[in-house]
């Protein structure tokens, strides 16, 4: 027999919410998301910037079973590729420039 985690009503083992208080019984199909191992935080961000790819696999391999960690991972992967853009354009910028010096090697 199975009791309500939270107010101890007894549960015939296929409701997937407690009747009495509502509360998610461990019968339900999907994840409860508070489980100990998806905390997510600053590091996965940081890994998904340093190794994007990384980043990347993690989300598709985490987004269903740790969505905090996954997110976390994916964030890093989306500031990669801003940066990423960033650069290039900086470097769009600086290659114009210089072949526009190339053509004008005295000034106008
Ligand atoms: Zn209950």
């Amino acid at each position: 027999m199975i009791y309500c985690q939270k107010c101890g009503h007894e549960l015939d083992g296929h409701e997937k919410f407690c009747p009495s208080c509502g509360k998610p019984t461990p019968n339900q199909t999907y994840p409860i998301r508070s489980t100990p191992l998806d905390e997510g935080g600053f590091g996965w961000s940081l890994l998904g910037f340093c190794v994007p790819i990384v980043g990347l696999v993690l989300y598709l391999v985490w987004k269903d079973e740790r969505p905090i960690t996954a997110r976390d991972a994916f964030r890093g992967f989306i500031a990669y590729l801003i940066f990423l853009g960033i650069a290039l354009v900086v470097y769009v910028i600086f290659f114009i420039g210089l072949i526009g010096s190339m053509n004008y090697p005295y000034g106008p």
